[in-house]
């Protein structure tokens, strides 16, 4: 069959390669197209010119090319309503609808959402006026966790820690700081614990776990200074023991689908679940309607069954017949290499030589990458997610940094401590 790919970054080059071992694509004239793809996933697809915004060109590019399936990678065109428009034409889709995709779209809609399904998270008051919320913070006690509404890139969450910041950042959010996204404000409680990612697959009605993960957002070592897309994850995460998974899955992840499905807005795809192991138990901190990045690069290299297949099943709603997912009982450990300046103005331009980095078994995934004569150059904030397993997240670490000391990359920088919770407890 023929698939076509979304999406041009790190997370869809890990895609891209696990796509091109599937069965899916292995009979001779089978193709895998990408758009925009990057230099890295052209090692496995043919890049097509395709605008995702323009839903009628993606059409047109499924009906002229034949397209079996579409997996799209980024949030952006799912709440866009791009698999709706393609599911109206037939074309099997692996993400959710418009107004599934409002659980990562809208924070005030999957709060409510919570509410009504007995989910375990954070109280929160939703409002869309100025006044209103700073009243509301009266109900609260510092830090305070302000959201705007809709997708903010990751940077739409303030956590404030007295009420003159709390007030002050209401303001901003208010006075458009984050344009349509923060004209309605979720104000949360505060929650403790240690964070940790769950993905599971659904089609609507059956649910698969997926795996687990842990990431580092912030751009300096020991988890400092400001927020990023992600400088390193590790898969699985064994803070999430099995236990807590079996919580996760009965108290958050079946509630959910089972109120989408009720609300008639079924959800079909993967639902990333970032969570608070709080001492109450597992909560809630939000949705996420794709896999993370780089959270899916070592999902990816764990993964033992054959990709296609699986979100096909998932998007013709066939995962009842689907055996549970197989994944390594490795490790995989992924290094973001990013463009100095990120996560502020990225230099743009600064030559890459991978040398021998993949030698071992490791994997280098190309996030933002461009070929120039030739030549691999850096071409964004994240560059290159360097990605090895092994035996546990000590060895992991210790297999992705040789990877990433064989790249010739003056221009790039990386965190030296990816994993370093685990390894710590591997450690005692
Ligand atoms: P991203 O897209 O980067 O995942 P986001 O903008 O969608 O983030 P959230 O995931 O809701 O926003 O929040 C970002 C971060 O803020 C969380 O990873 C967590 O560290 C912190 N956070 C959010 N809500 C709470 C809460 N109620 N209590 C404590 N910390 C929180």
């Amino acid at each position: 069959m023929n698939i076509l790919l979304l999406g041009g970054g790190g997370r869809e080059h890990a895609l891209a390669w696990k796509l091109a071992q599937s069965r899916l694509l292995a009979d001779e004239g089978d193709r895998l197209y990408a758009a925009p793809g990057n230099p890295g996933i052209a090692q496995h697809a043919e890049l097509v010119a395709l605008d995702e915004t323009d839903h009628t060109a993606v059409t047109r590019f499924c009906r002229d090319h034949g397209i079996g399936l579409v997996v799209v990678g980024p949030e952006a065109p799912l709440v866009d309503g791009l698999a709706d428009t393609l599911r109206g034409e037939g074309v099997p889709v692996f993400g959710p609808s418009r107004a599934a995709a409002q659980l990562e779209g809208s924070k005030g809609f999957t709060k409510d959402l919570c509410r009504r399904a007995n989910v375990p998270t954070a109280g929160y008051v939703r409002t869309s006026s100025l006044a209103e919320a700073t009243a509301a913070l009266s109900g609260f006690t510092p830090p305070y966790v302000l959201k705007a509404d809709g997708l903010a890139a990751g940077k739409g969450v303030v956590i404030a820690a007295t009420r003159e910041e709390a007030e002050a950042a209401l303001g901003e959010m208010f006075g458009g700081q984050f344009g349509e996204a923060g004209t309605e404000v979720v104000i949360e409680e505060f929650m403790e614990g240690e964070e940790v990612s769950f993905f599971a697959l659904t089609d609507g009605a059956s649910v698969l776990a997926f795996g687990s993960a842990q990431d580092h957002k912030r751009v300096g070592e020991g988890d400092t200074g400001p927020n990023t897309g992600g400088m390193g994850a590790y898969s699985p995460a064994p803070v999430l023991t099995p236990v807590l998974r079996g919580e996760v899955l009965e108290q958050i992840v079946i509630p959910t689908v089972r109120a989408l499905a009720d609300a008639g807005m079924p959800y079909s795809g993967v639902l990333f679940a970032g969570l608070m192991l709080t001492p109450e138990g597992p909560k809630l901190i939000e949705y996420n309607c794709r896999f993370g990045d780089p959270e899916c690069q070592v999902l990816m290299m764990r993964l033992e069954d054959d990709l296609g297949e699986l979100l096909l099943a998932c998007a013709e709603n066939r995962l009842a017949r689907v055996q549970p997912v197989k994944m390594r009982r490795e490790t995989a450990l992924t290094v973001v290499m990013a463009a100095d300046g990120y996560p502020g103005t990225p230099a743009r331009g600064g030559t890459i030589d991978l040398g021998q980095a993949e030698a071992n078994g490791a994997k280098v995934f190309h996030a933002g990458t461009v070929l120039r004569d030739n030549r691999l150059v850096a071409n964004g904030g994240r560059v290159l997610a360097v990605t090895a397993t092994g035996a546990n997240a000590t060895e992991a670490q210790e297999k992705a940094y040789a990877a990433v000391d064989q790249i010739d990359a003056p221009s790039l920088f990386c965190r030296r401590d990816i994993g370093w919770r685990e390894i710590a407890r591997e450690r005692s």
